[in-house]
């Protein structure tokens, strides 16, 4: 069982991959720096999407990259509507 010790927005300094999606984001992205507990403390950083995306699912775990498919969807709605269709 993993757990959150600590949460806090940034900007990144360097390339970034989302722990969530998988995908890396160039420095200069605003992310969601977090510090999570599990056989060892380590750092992964939360893009915007996935953000949006572990709301909706309200706190379930997953895996490095789980969100990958959920991230792309979200981000297709996202599109969807900013065109009006
Ligand atoms: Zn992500």
């Amino acid at each position: 069982m993993s757990y959150i010790i600590a949460q806090k927005e940034v900007v990144t300094r360097k390339e970034q991959k989302c722990f969530g999606c998988a995908r890396t984001f160039p420095r200069n992205t605003k992310m969601l720096r977090e510090a999570v507990k599990d056989d060892i403390i380590f750092t992964a950083y939360i893009c915007k999407t996935c953000q949006e995306v572990m709301n909706e699912r309200s706190g379930d775990e997953f895996c490095e990259g789980d969100l990958y498919e959920l991230a792309v969807e979200y981000e297709n709605d996202l599109m969807e509507k900013a065109n009006g269709t």
